[in-house]
This record gives structure tokens, C-alpha cells and sequence, in this order.
């Protein structure tokens, strides 16, 4: 399994997912003609992409979806309330997957499990990817989560990222920074930091501290706000944890990506 971000952030978010027989993206929130561009500087392009799995309806996640007309060979997985509030504002009818949120499915050799998370949005949802096989030396199992846009953890996402080799979890803004900030009304701030906005810092920090698995290789802190965070606040939320966790931690600056990483 490999992995890259292709973007993160509040101007868009994207990550390229690879095994041996798949190509998929998670979540499309940059044009399809930048995404392109930016799987051109990975060696690939929108034609090699199989799937997309999107994890909610809002614009920094989906902004792909009206060019992505342009390769209807691409699939696109949601579930039916994300698909249908897509659909309302799409001027052609993609080649949707629908799952159903909690349910386990299978696409090609990518074994996918879609959990509820907490965001103001239609049905949002986190993700478990997995491939490979527990006892093939070649091919060994390997798990990515992926959980981003969510307000707080409850028990049933703790339960899920414990599991996994590789985690995505955002890491959104500092409350300081955020309350300080002059551009967002206070209402949006409210938003932001509510039960259905985003993890700060200090959530991420206190969600990744009391699972601290020890299966966990990499961890991916990403959807950084521009305004209302900075890569120090966050190197300083987690810096106990590099004491307690022995793996390889990646704060991906807004509007940057990372290399594509092997997860094996
Ligand atoms: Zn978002
Ligand atoms: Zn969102």
C-alpha cells in the first residue's frame, strides 16, 4: 500500500491511494484539471484513477466533481444522502457508488469500512482502507484511517483508528488563534469549534493520547486552518506524544501535500 496527500486544508483536500491492483483518491476538493496536475507530479493522471471515495458534500472535498464529467470512467463512492446533495447542483450524473454508512463492501482489492463522524454535513463519514492479507510475507495486510471534519471523537471512532497502520486526522485550529482571529464572525467560530466542527490541536492531541496504539507507523496531521493555526502550535500539541508513540508523524502545511509514501 502507498499512500500521498495530494492537498490539505480549508482550500481543498485530496489524498492518492495505491496498492498493487487500485488506484483511488479520498475525497476531490481541488478542480479536476489541479488534480490532475497534482497527480502529474506523482507520475500519474485523472485517466489512471479507478475510484473516489468521498467523505461529505462540502466544497473542499467534492470541487472535482462538475470537471470530473471529463473522466465518467471514474467511479464515485458515497452514500445516498452525500450523492444526493451533490447530484441537486451536478449537470451531468456521475457514476455513483452508494454505500451505506457502518456497512463493510469491497472494491476491487481494497476492503473499505465507512464509520459516522460528527461535522455539519448531510451523512459525513470517516474511513477504514484496507488490503493485502495477514499472513502473505508479500503481501502483508496493511489499514489506513482516514478521519478528517469532525467536531469530536466519540467511542466508536476511538475504536476504529486503533487499529490501523497509517492515520489521517485533522488537527484544525488553535483556540487561541481562532478566538484572536479578525476575519470569521463569532458564529462561525461557534461552528468551527462546536460538536459538529472541527478537532483543535488539543482534541487531536487528547484523541491520539488516550488511543496510542501501537500498531501505528505513520500518522498524517492535516486540514490545518491558513488563519487560524500554525505548524508550531501544532508541533507543540504534539510533542508529548512523540515521547509515548514510536511512529513517524507528518504536519502537512495548508494547501501542501506529501511525497507518496510506502505503508508496507
Ligand atoms: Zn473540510
Ligand atoms: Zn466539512
Amino acid at each position: 500500500m502507498r499512500f500521498g496527500i495530494l492537498g490539505s486544508g480549508s482550500s481543498g483536500n485530496s489524498a492518492l491511494l495505491l496498492t498493487d491492483g487500485t488506484r483511488v483518491l479520498i475525497d476531490a476538493g481541488f478542480s479536476a484539471r489541479k488534480l490532475d496536475a497534482l497527480l502529474g507530479g506523482m507520475s500519474l493522471s485523472l485517466n489512471q484513477i479507478d475510484a473516489i471515495f468521498l467523505t461529505h458534500e462540502h466544497g473542499d472535498h467534492t470541487a472535482a466533481l462538475e470537471g470530473l464529467r471529463r473522466h465518467p470512467h471514474i467511479q464515485i463512492f458515497a452514500n445516498a444522502p452525500t450523492a444526493h446533495c451533490l447530484q441537486h447542483d451536478l449537470k451531468y450524473r456521475p457514476s455513483w457508488q452508494i454505500f451505506e454508512t457502518g456497512a463493510l463492501f469491497h472494491f476491487k482489492d481494497l476492503e473499505i469500512e465507512a464509520f459516522p463522524v460528527p461535522h455539519d454535513a448531510q451523512e459525513p463519514v470517516g474511513f477504514r482502507f484496507s488490503s493485502g492479507h495477514p499472513d502473505d510475507l508479500f503481501s502483508p495486510s496493511r489499514s489506513l484511517v482516514w478521519l478528517t471534519d469532525l467536531g469530536h471523537a466519540p467511542l466508536n471512532i476511538r475504536d476504529r483508528i486503533r487499529d490501523c497502520d497509517a492515520l489521517v486526522v485533522e488537527a484544525n485550529h488553535c483556540p487561541h488563534l481562532l478566538q484572536a482571529d479578525p476575519k470569521r464572525p463569532w458564529s462561525t467560530k461557534q461552528r468551527i469549534s462546536g460538536r459538529h466542527g472541527h478537532l483543535s490541536n488539543e482534541a487531536m492531541r487528547e484523541l491520539l493520547d488516550s488511543v496510542a496504539s501501537p500498531r501505528w507507523r505513520r500518522i498524517f496531521l492535516t486540514h490545518l486552518s491558513r488563519d487560524c493555526n500554525s505548524l508550531q502550535a501544532v508541533e507543540d500539541s504534539l510533542a508529548p506524544l512523540k515521547q509515548k508513540l514510536a511512529c513517524q508523524f507528518f504536519v502537512v502545511e495548508p494547501g501542501m501535500g506529501t511525497p507518496l509514501l510506502s505503508l508496507d
